[in-house]
């Protein structure tokens, strides 16, 4: 079966490999169609062109874009005009956002006795700061042994460093990416299983979902195969790569079957 991945993370998000390692690592895997798609940056993209070009892998540009909804109800966005205006400003208030996010999680951290500054945090971003950082700042001090780790103990719901995401909702997101010219698809549904709603997204103008995921049971994928055909979505295949030492640390690649390659390479290859 062919290999593809459109759904992965570099130095540019909270990635651990540059776009260059990212684009090796693939190429080792066998992918033959692959994406970057970091979260709210296109930096990474002209680079991983290049790299993909030489390195004989189709290139699909794109952007993992959150929603103020849920931490983990993420909009993929394939084929966008970089130079959109809309899509620009929309990138640049969500990492906006982040910063924010970033010092309040800090600030109540240091209010529960674990002491990183924003100092130790921000001198980990290149571009995007992520919750990711603060884990490695949190490692980097050993107060836990990994990034992982530092997730469960501090920074996810429930726990003092956690902050709630603001920003767009999915359906603005949707609509802000249809109107830049891309192609809209739902990443990772099955981790977010309580807050898909299809007739909505579909009205906003979804083109697709992420059926093929590393931590999607076949049950899930039958599930997401059924609603795309409902809705007449395209399906698209992610590994989500992060990188070694993050935690998320997925194979690249999945194999999909030859129509899914088929229809990945005519309706986001260009
Ligand atoms: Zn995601
Ligand atoms: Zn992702």
């Amino acid at each position: 079966m062919p290999i593809v991945d459109l759904h992965a993370h570099t130095t540019f998000s909270d990635g651990t490999s540059s776009p260059s390692e990212v684009v090796h690592a693939y190429l080792m895997a066998g992918v033959q169609i692959m994406s970057i798609t970091d979260h709210d940056t296109l930096e990474a993209l002209p680079q991983a062109k290049e790299l993909t070009k030489k390195a004989g892998i189709l290139f699909v540009p794109g952007v993992e874009i959150s929603s103020c909804e849920h931490d983990h109800l993420h909009i993929l966005g394939y084929n966008i005009d970089p130079q959109n205006k809309l899509l620009k400003e929309a990138l640049a208030q969500n990492r906006e956002n982040r910063n924010i996010r970033a010092k309040k999680i800090i600030k109540q951290l240091q209010e529960a006795g674990i002491n990183i500054t924003e100092e130790e945090v921000f001198k980990l971003v290149r571009n995007v700061a992520s919750r990711a950082h603060i884990a490695d700042a949190i490692r980097n001090k050993k107060i836990t042994s990994s990034r992982q780790e530092a997730f469960r103990k501090f920074l996810i719901p429930g726990k003092p460093g956690y902050v709630p995401n603001e920003g767009l909702k999915v359906c603005e997101v949707i609509s802000i990416i249809k109107q830049a010219g891309g192609k809209a698809f739902m990443a990772h549904l099955g981790i977010v299983q309580e807050y898909w709603n299809f007739p909505a997204w579909v009205n906003s103008g979804l083109d697709g979902i992420e059926v093929y995921y590393p931590s999607h049971k076949q049950a899930m994928r039958e599930e997401l195969l059924k609603l795309a055909k409902k809705y007449n979505l395209l399906i698209s295949a992610g590994s989500d790569h992060h990188g070694k030492k993050s935690g998320r640390d997925n194979a690249p690649g999945l194999q999909v079957p030859q129509e899914v390659f088929d229809s990945i390479k005519q309706n986001l290859c260009k």
